[in-house]
């Protein structure tokens, strides 16, 4: 690699905002198909061990997985890397994590934060795939991701409104309810289930912790859905206090 390439290496790592160990090794640009591919190597002599966190012998090198990150000035830009696998005595061979995306997922975390944004902005899904340049079948698993995420950050219990959503795919032929926590700056995705109906969004709102719930404060009404074939807009149609 020569000095401008190590540079422009150098350039897309601080962009990519890459942990200690792992750099951009490849630049590739396509002004043709309007995409940039990033190649990231893992440079440090052990690997992580995904289980414990301790620095092993690595074994080898995992198959290469890609991942769509955002665009970088109107480039389609994916990740492409073979992560360590590291032998260790405990808990033997793990494929070491990356830290810019989640374990199965085919996107890097700070997309799918975009997406989630998009998602929530659109009045359903397809136009959001549209924009966002992925496959419909790709939002729901994005959003339950996020679901999972933030129950990990164990955020429910500290919740004081929550407003519900629908989005429709395939043409309206199917949907989605959407619960978000309503109070905490951009609504943030807490749980998806399949459906549209009233007993989707009871299903939904049951996941919300009962000592949380039992905090009421509102309408006393409680939580309303948009009535039938109401398509929603970007805001949040149907809000209930918890
Ligand atoms: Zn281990």
């Amino acid at each position: 690699m020569d000095e401008h390439d190590r540079a422009l290496c150098e350039h897309y790592g601080k962009m990519l905002g890459l942990e200690p160990g792992w750099e951009v090794s490849r630049v590739e640009l396509s002004t043709q198909m309007m995409k940039l591919e990033l190649g990231v190597e893992w440079v440090n002599a052990g690997a992580i061990c995904a289980e414990c966190g301790k620095t092993c012998t690595p074994h080898d090198l995992a198959p290469e997985r890609r991942w769509r990150h955002l665009d970088a000035m109107g480039f389609e830009t994916q990740i492409v890397s073979r992560s360590p696998r590291a032998n260790c005595g405990e808990h033997e061979i793990h494929q070491m994590k990356v830290p810019w995306a989640g374990k199965h997922s085919r996107f890097t975390l700070a997309f799918e934060a975009l997406a989630i944004k998009v998602l929530q902005a659109c009045r359903s899904v397809k136009p959001a795939c549209d924009l966002l340049k992925i496959n419909w079948d790709a939002a729901p698993e994005i959003m339950k991701r996020a679901v999972k995420r933030g129950d990990e950050r164990r955020v429910l219990d500290q919740l004081k409104a929550v407003g519900l959503d629908e989005k429709s795919f395939q043409r309206g032929q199917s949907s989605v309810s959407v619960m978000v926590d309503l109070e905490r700056g951009a609504p943030r995705v807490l749980d998806v289930c399949d459906g549209r109906k009233k007993e989707d969004a009871i299903k939904l709102l049951k996941k919300v912790p009962e000592p949380v719930r039992g905090r009421g404060r509102g309408s006393g009404n409680g939580p309303q859905r948009a009535p039938p074939g109401h398509r929603g807009g970007g805001a949040l149609e149907s809000r209930g206090r918890v």
